[in-house]
């Protein structure tokens, strides 16, 4: 018998897994997709290779790639972007770790409260949860991320809005800043040379300004895996939950077990006592444990627990699913932006209330993707009737031809923005079971249903007031021409399809994370967070609520006493952790 298992290794599971580890909890992650010990080898930077969904390195499916991809269920033209793997979806991550705002709790009081989804926020006030960002800003580590050219052309704009410069960690009015990301400050020859020679650990350290994010960090080569630059929950929390004997004292080294997908979660009197998992040759193992963690991400949770036929008496699992409704808008400059070059979204502009407005920068198929990646049809030439206006922009809708060609040719002319909507929980947009799709080796597939066009008026609202504002933002910085794309559904922040919550009738979790319907089970992933953090890049919050969650389980269910308030956390760059990890080839 365990003392944990969890269920899945990206943004959320490692962290409950260290966190528990590091207390001495005999804990087993199980992982559907494969782990990548020696990424320097095994990954290169092509876009094709690393990101195709189908293909690529980095997607949902088995290690083997000669393999079909896990295919899911879905009815509108949409995609989910996540990754099969240890590190899950956060080998894509850009990093950024932006604090979510306190109108999104419970007990906020400020003058903007009416502003947020009020039917759906945290369970808990922000001042409790301060402690636990503060506890994964330290561990990771989070960082002021470092500005060039685009970045200063991105703050030109902000200014010209009239938005106050932040430098504060805590959102709390209308602002532009730089991002605080989890990426390593460059040091030493890291992001002043483009020679590969001089780009070696230990004489680079941190950030090289690759440019290849998306694609995997495996920058500076040679570096011990927990000293790669990008905090992906690989080179960050996975290390350190395997090390947890070396760097904590009375720690244990947390099991991990990598191409073993859970098919069923075990009951026993009404309660979680374990799951069984699959492995590739069709063998089905059983696990035992105290206590279950599923960290499987915001589609796979749910399909898990229908499948596993687990209790729904509200209806709410799998409903509720929010993906900050995102748009793209970008400027053409006459003059250099440096758009192609170092970490790719290092500035953001922040509304509470309505959401976040930030650079993004992509390798070029990905760039030309979203510029052409659009619910309002061929600008010039057909319009899908989406609803949605350019809010002050020269087109809407995707170029083509010369335009885009032009576009596309001078890339480090443009200036992009994501538009990042704090959207309302929507019990329409939800996962459940697919009845179109036959099933796969693991049971019955996830159908994906999100209501693009049937979206609250709350919601449009904050869509178009984030365009405007990029678009606003664009032509303070200079821009000769902006475009706004209107995306079709792009589902890169998805959370809360299992969502906690104050009002029973709603939620799937209680204010531990513990599912109210299976006690002993718990959820420690984005579907957990109680809406879509207000427009915040949701992986600070939701690791710091694991974090949280991991303390509740070790109180509730194993007698101990909490720590976050009381103790200073260990990095994951400690020498402890790169000693252990050199030590063990990990
Ligand atoms: C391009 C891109 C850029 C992003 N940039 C940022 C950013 O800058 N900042 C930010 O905050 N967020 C960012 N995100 C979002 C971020 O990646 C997610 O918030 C985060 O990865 C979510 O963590 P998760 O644990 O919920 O899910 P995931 O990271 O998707 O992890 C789920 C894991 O569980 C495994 N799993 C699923 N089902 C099972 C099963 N049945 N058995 C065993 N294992 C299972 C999966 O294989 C996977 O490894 C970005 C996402 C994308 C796509």
């Amino acid at each position: 018998m365990r003392d944990v298992v969890v269920v899945g290794s990206g943004g959320g599971g490692p962290v409950v897994a260290k966190e528990l580890a590091g207390r001495g909890l005999d804990v087993l992650v199980l992982e559907a997709g494969a782990r990548h010990l020696r990424p320097e080898q095994e990954w290169t930077r092509l876009e094709d290779d690393a990101n195709n969904p189908i293909t690529g390195v980095l997607r949902v499916g088995p290690s083997k790639r000669s393999e079909t991809p896990w295919l899911r269920d879905f009815p509108q033209n949409s995609f989910v972007w996540q990754i099969a793997g240890v590190g899950g979806t956060t080998l894509h991550y850009f990093g950024n770790c932006p604090r979510p705002p306190a109108g999104v709790f419970a007990g906020y009081d400020g003058p903007d409260k009416a502003e947020y989804d009020t039917a759906h926020l945290f369970p808990f006030g922000y001042d409790e949860f301060r402690p636990y960002l503060e506890w994964v800003e330290q561990t990771l580590p989070v960082q002021t991320a470092p500005m060039g050219t685009k970045e200063a052309v991105f703050f030109r704009g902000a200014e010209g809005l009239g938005l106050e410069h932040q430098t504060r960690k805590d959102v709390r009015g209308p602002a532009y800043r730089a991002q605080e990301n989890c990426i390593l400050q460059p040091q030493g020859t890291a992001g002043r040379t483009n020679d590969p020679r001089q780009l070696l650990y230990p004489d680079a350290q941190g950030c090289t300004f690759c440019g290849h994010c998306f694609q995997g960090c495996v920058e500076p080569r040679q570096a011990p895996r927990n000293l790669k630059a990008r905090r992906s929950t690989d080179n960050s929390y996975v290390p350190m939950m395997l090390t947890a004997d070396a760097w904590s004292q009375g720690g244990k080294a947390t099991e991990l077990i990598t191409d073993a997908y859970v098919v069923k979660v075990l009951m026993s009197n009404g309660e979680a006592r374990g799951v069984v998992y699959r492995t590739p040759d069709g063998a089905l193992h059983t696990v035992e444990a105290k206590v279950v963690v599923l960290s499987g991400g915001c589609i796979e949770n749910p399909r898990l627990w229908f499948n596993s036929g687990l209790p729904n008496p509200n209806d709410w699992v799998g409903r509720g699913l929010t993906e900050h409704h995102l748009d793209w808008v970008f400027g053409e400059f006459d003059s250099y932006v440096g758009s192609s070059r170092g970490a790719g979204s290092n500035v953001r502009c922040d509304f509470p209330g309505y959401g976040g407005v930030e650079n993004v920068c992509l390798p070029p198929a990905l760039q030309s993707f979203a510029m052409t990646f659009s619910d309002s049809g061929i600008c010039g030439v057909y319009d899908n009737d989406s609803g949605v206006g350019p809010q002050g922009a020269d087109t809407l809708g995707r170029l083509v031809g010369n335009d885009l060609k032009g576009a596309l040719s001078k890339v480090d002319n443009l200036l992009t923005a994501l538009v990042v909507t704090d959207d309302d929980v929507q019990a329409d947009n939800r996962v459940t079971l697919s009845s179109v799709l036959p099933s796969d080796e693991h049971g019955r597939v996830a159908r994906v249903e999100i209501q693009h066009r049937k979206r609250t008026a709350r919601t449009r609202r904050n869509r178009d007031f984030l365009a405007a504002r990029a678009v606003g933002l664009m032509r303070a910085a200079g821009a000769r021409a902006v475009h706004r794309m209107d995306w079709a559904p792009l589902l890169l922040h998805v959370q809360s399809s299992m969502r906690m919550g104050l009002d029973p009738a709603t939620s799937v979790l209680d204010s531990d994370g513990q599912a109210r319907f299976v006690p002993r089970l718990f959820i420690a992933d984005n579907s957990a967070l109680a809406n879509s953090a207000g427009g915040a890049n949701p992986t600070l919050t939701s690791q710091a609520l694991a974090t949280r969650t991991a303390e509740k389980i070790f109180q509730t269910w194993f007698g101990g006493d909490p720590w976050v308030q009381a103790e200073s956390p260990t990095s994951s760059i400690d020498d402890r952790v790169t000693a252990a990890v050199l030590d063990r080839g990990l």
